[in-house]
């Protein structure tokens, strides 16, 4: 029923004369919104994607682990611009079906390329479940609760590295922006407004999210100083104090240092402790890069291997790695929260007051407003436990080790560094850098394994990342009989 539309006044006449010629004197619209279809055509939908993903998991471990081909016709129905009157449900979840399934599979077990998350189906029903209920968390008030329920992991996440009750945690998109946001706190704390003499030191093997965030944090490009790795691939402390004091006596005002909890290419975790001391014994603000390596510390082993973490200003975490979650939740912690909201509020006052203790996520980072990023870590800790998440990464170093051994027995192989964590590095031995590329080809041949390759000391290597909750013992030992084959080929 449409209801009488009183008075009139008020619309200009422009915009009035169309409009009564089409609806006459009356109100549009009413009852329910076009896009909330009745309840059973919900509970149906619903069904058709949660068929699909459950078929999409169950199909992962027999699927190829990579499509390249035949995307011409595909590309074209993809680039159609969003027709007047919208189709059937079922046929775009076709759609995207064909879509998801060309280029690599990152959720495959076989996928050790870059740094593998695997993606967990209750983080995908928890994002489901985020969006719908739709609740604004990047302030305390409007969700309290929810607001609880993300900053419960976050301070789990600040007792797992042993920071101090000082400590505040951020969900990030990514670790990328995770580390600008701490570069962009180091920056506040220890450089203030006018910062370009400011210099930050990381080694050759740091991720190059580093030198990116400094670009867009405003620094120029000489100041990201890259100190050599040592002959293990790891930060050289010693080299570090020194390029710091040169840079001081020259008139630089060094104020960063990034070292890594596990490489990109090597895997290597930098001597956390000893860098430590350099930056306390030369008031540098020290952030951890443990993108790749962090979750690690959930193991005895890993915590050995990440020694010194705890003495981190900031930390730099992918629940989308080590947590094997969905890409988008990057974490970032920091040991004084009140640095990481220096950096960032700008004391809207518009915005409501800190509630029951609170913290309002977006007077923490560049973000305002946000996806609910808590449900989709939460759900899943408190589905499984923190011990199944223990378990699998203990699991995966033990196939890293085991994967170590096999390949460094082969004659053909040259495989110098013994895992920190869980990534495997080799070359064929006296080989070049295109024979190397060949044996990557043959591996990707097989479709069962997906490797990387990456530049290491100025020769191509390749390298096998064991990271994804679905590569196990099999598919590790079918990896390595794959290469053993490869390389005798
Ligand atoms: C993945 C990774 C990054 C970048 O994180 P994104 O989540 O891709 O933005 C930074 N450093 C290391 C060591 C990484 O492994």
């Amino acid at each position: 029923m449409r209801r009488r539309y009183g008075g009139g006044g008020g619309l200009t006449s422009s915009y009035a004369a169309p409009y009564a010629a089409r609806m006459g004197n009356t109100v549009p619209g009413g009852g329910r919104s076009p896009f909330d279809p009745p309840i059973d055509q919900l509970v149906e939908m619903g069904g058709q994607a949660v068929d699909f993903a459950a078929r999409f998991v169950e199909e992962r471990y027999t699927a190829p682990n990579a499509d390249m081909g035949d995307l011409e016709e595909l590309l074209g129905l993809l680039g159609a611009f969003p027709p007047n009157s919208g189709r059937s449900f079922q046929d775009l979840l076709e759609l995207v079906g064909q879509a998801a399934a060309k280029g690599f599979d990152p959720a495959n077990p076989g996928f050790m390329a870059y740094i593998p998350g695997g993606g967990l189906y209750a983080s995908a029903l928890g994002d489901f479940l985020a969006c719908v209920v739709n609740r604004y968390t990047g302030l305390a008030r409007p969700a309290p609760a929810l607001v609880q329920l993300e900053q419960s992991v976050l301070r789990w996440l600040c007792d797992l590295f042993g920071l101090p009750s000082s400590a505040q945690g951020l969900l990030t998109p990514g670790g990328s922006m995770s580390t600008f946001a701490a570069l962009v706190a180091a920056r506040g704390s220890r450089l203030g407004e006018h910062f370009l003499d400011g210099a930050l030191y990381v080694s050759d093997e740091a991720h190059h999210s580093v030198a990116k965030a400094a670009k867009i944090a405003g620094f120029p490009a000489d100041a990201v100083r890259v100190v050599p790795a040592d002959e293990a691939l790891r930060f050289d402390p010693e080299a570090l104090g020194e390029a710091v004091r040169r840079d001081r006596a020259a008139g630089r005002r060094p104020f960063l240092v990034v070292a890594s909890a596990g490489t990109i290419n090597a895997g290597m975790v930098d001597p956390l402790d000893a860098v430590a001391d350099v930056a306390e014994r030369e008031n540098l603000w020290l952030h951890v890069d443990a993108a790749y390596g962090g979750f690690f510390q959930l193991t005895d082993r890993g915590r050995a291997a990440l020694r010194g973490i705890e003495r981190a200003d900031t930390v730099t975490l992918d629940p989308h790695k080590g947590l094997f979650l969905p890409y988008g939740t990057g974490c970032l912690l920091a040991r004084d929260g009140a640095t990481l909201r220096a950096a960032h509020d700008v004391a809207a006052h518009y915005l409501p007051d800190v509630t029951d203790g609170l913290p309002d996520f977006a007077a923490y980072g560049p973000e305002l407003t946000r996806d609910f990023r808590g449900l989709r870590i939460w759900l899943p800790l408190h589905l499984h436990g923190t011990e199944a998440f223990r378990d699998a990464l203990d699991e995966k170093l033990d196939l890293a080790y085991y994967l170590h051994q096999h390949l460094d027995a082969l004659p053909e192989l040259e495989v110098p560094w013994r895992p920190d964590l869980s990534l495997v590095a080799f070359r064929p031995r006296g080989g070049t850098d295109a024979e190397c590329l060949r044996l990557l080809d043959r591996i990707h041949d097989s479709g069962r394994v997906w490797l990387s390759s990456a530049p290491i000391r100025g020769r191509v290597f390749l390298r096998a990342c064991i990271l994804s909750h679905r590569s196990r013992s099999e598919r590790v030992e079918e990896l390595a009989a794959i290469v053993q084959d490869a390389v005798s080929a």
